[in-house]
């Protein structure tokens, strides 16, 4: 299968409701071991992004990541706008000028996003920040060839959500609580799980839909 500019555009307007619906989760999460923005960040920049989309609908896939990337550095305070920021220029740099990419650049297109994330916030696997998901998501679609690798990622990405819970941070704010920081899932995972959520959706249609509400809370 192929990845496309309608694909793409489909994430982020599903990806923009579905952070409107999960705000006060991922609030509450931040509240619990941060200073309770997450949710209001990632629903502000992801809702200018889409906005942006439809002001200036970009004709192809790098200019799509690329407008997506400038929305969220420019809109988005704390640590998540610079990263998620990240993740998306990474992403329209993989892609390059195209309206269509083959579903193994998609891939390359996620390792170079979160290679992005390990270089801006130098976390490592197991602090507890988005990075917890997005290594062994990545990992899993690049070990895996198989044509069902989307549709299959979905457990090892909620695995790796709940798996935040009960560790013990080591960057952002929640690393100041240290082992207070126990026992809340890293609100940063979880808008990452929902990010790769909502990616597998607007390209595979026929994946479940997760609770993240009652998972995470
Ligand atoms: P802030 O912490 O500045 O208030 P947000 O609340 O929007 O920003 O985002 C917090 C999330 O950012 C955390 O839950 C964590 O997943 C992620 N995060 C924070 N610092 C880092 C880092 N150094 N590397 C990767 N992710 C990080
Ligand atoms: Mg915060």
């Amino acid at each position: 299968m192929t990845y496309s500019l309608q694909s793409f555009l489909t994430f982020i307007e599903t990806y923009a409701a579905r952070l409107q619906e999960l705000k006060d989760t991922l609030n509450t999460l931040d509240n619990r071991i941060g200073d309770g923005d997450h949710g209001t960040n990632m629903e502000r920049g992801f809702t200018f992004a889409h906005q942006q989309l439809q002001v200036k609908p970009p004709s192809d896939l790098a200019m799509a990541s690329n407008s997506v990337a400038m929305a969220l550095l420019g809109h988005v305070g704390g640590a998540s706008g610079p990263l998620y920021g990240t993740v998306f220029m990474k992403l329209g740099g993989v892609f390059g000028q195209h309206t269509e990419v083959d579903e193994a650049v998609l891939i390359e297109g996620l390792q170079a996003a979160k290679k992005g994330i390990m270089d801006r916030g130098k976390a490592e696997f197991g602090d507890k920040t988005m990075l917890d998901v997005w290594e062994p998501s990545v990992s899993f679609l690049l070990e895996n060839t198989g044509e069902d690798r989307f549709r299959y990622v979905i457990p090892v990405v909620r695995d790796a959500v709940l798996a935040t819970k009960d560790r013990v941070a080591k960057k952002g704010r929640a690393a100041y609580l240290g082992q207070r920081s126990q026992g809340t899932c890293d609100p940063g995972s979880v808008s990452s799980g929902l990010f790769f959520d909502e990616l597998v959706k607007s390209y595979q249609q026929e994946v479940g839909i997760i609770s993240w509400e009652t998972l995470v809370l």
